[in-house]
């Protein structure tokens, strides 16, 4: 039986499958991506579609560089205040707190400068605070925010408004689930194993004018500047998630654009709080409904602390009709449906086809 994954992938089957029709014999070169050096002309071929791809799907202005980093989505919470933190003498960023991302990611900006968490007091992540509580500082560097909270389901459906103050995002988790308007912002970052490809490869979009900013302590390869005067080529980049990412995206563009990404990811993502929503309480999504996520959508079973024992076996029941990784974040527990790019129309119906049926069997 196929096997659906709505865990933490984006195994579109079409790429996989053209993947590995030219893994030993990519485009007639006689050698594998694998193989190739990231100083040939069939790899700075597969880059720079890439970036052009990318450039057309999110229409990102000629003055934005794109970048293909290391380090994931992690190696960025250092990169962003080692490169922008030192925009203003006063070596201070502003951080939404909305979930354990943009929490870890404040964190680490802690160590280079001053960080002011904007609602850091939430007992629990399930709502973005109305931005009129938010006391944002004027003299800081960057406003920063984690678009869609991954684990806890909190997703940005506007862009914070700032007085002359860059917006830096995480959109690791929504990433071309959605258009942007990439010019309302400094920097993107988006980690590409859940919309855009598979890991090993990280894009940071960035303002140019905020290039060459970095602290002194930078590691090199996280200096935006040397990696865009070397059209993310200083060291190796990883030349098959590139691969991979260009792939993905020209998927992504033969089925229409982000634009399409977005009707199929609100027709999914509302199959699934329909039921949750009729269910009188069987299933329970704790989160705001201002900010649910279409990407990533908590619930608990049973009870509004959920019941393990009825957890179980939904988890058990939905793995052997084929849905894996349902299971919720470790932090969190319950159930966790991640609906990225790669899951289906089909692959959401099966869910909420699955979910009504638990409901019947099991609501007393
Ligand atoms: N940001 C978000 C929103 C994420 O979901 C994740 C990982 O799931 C990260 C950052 C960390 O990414 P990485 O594991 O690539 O470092």
């Amino acid at each position: 039986a196929e096997v659906t994954d709505m865990g933490n992938s984006s195994g579109f089957p079409q790429v996989l499958i053209q993947a590995q029709r030219e893994l030993l014999n990519y485009s007639g070169t006689g050698i594998s991506v694998l193989e190739m050096s990231h100083r040939t002309s069939d790899f700075s071929n597969i880059i720079n579609t890439t970036e052009n791809l990318l450039r057309e799907l999110l229409n990102i202005p000629e003055n934005y560089k794109v970048l293909f980093l290391h380090g994931g989505g992690t190696g960025q919470f250092s990169a962003v205040p080692l490169n922008l933190i030192g925009l203003k003498k006063d070596r201070c960023a502003d951080y939404i707190v909305t979930g354990i991302w943009s929490a870890k990611a404040a964190k680490e900006a802690e160590k280079y400068g001053k960080v002011n968490l904007i609602h850091p007091n939430l007992d629990r992540y399930t709502s973005i605070p109305d931005s009129s509580s938010w006391s944002l500082n004027p003299s800081a560097s960057y406003v920063y925010y984690c678009c869609n909270e991954t684990v806890h389901g909190v997703e940005f459906n506007f862009i914070p408004e700032t007085k002359d103050v860059i917006i830096v995002s995480d959109m690791s988790s929504n990433f071309l689930s959605r258009p942007i308007d990439v010019s309302k912002f400094g920097l993107i970052f988006a980690g590409a194993q859940k919309n855009i490809g598979c890991a090993g490869v990280t894009v940071v979009i960035v303002k140019e004018d905020l290039l060459g900013n970095a602290l002194k302590e930078c590691p090199i390869v996280l200096d935006y500047q040397v990696q865009a005067g070397n059209s993310s080529l200083y060291n190796t980049p990883s030349c098959f998630s590139i691969y991979i990412m260009k792939l993905v995206l020209e998927w992504i563009k033969s089925n229409g654009g982000a634009e399409a990404m977005e009707i199929l990811n609100k027709k999914k993502s509302s199959l699934i709080y329909d039921i949750i929503n009729t269910s009188n309480g069987f299933y329970c999504c704790p989160i705001d409904v201002s900010c649910r996520s279409r990407m990533n959508i908590p619930f608990r079973i049973g009870k509004k602390e959920g019941d393990e024992a009825l957890e179980k076996l939904f988890l058990d029941g939905a793995s052997k009709l084929g849905m894996i990784s349902l299971k919720g974040h470790r932090s969190v527990g319950g159930i966790r449906a991640s609906l990225y790019n790669a899951v289906t129309l089909e692959d959401a119906q099966a869910l909420s086809a699955y979910m009504k049926e638990f409901l019947k069997d099991h609501l007393t």
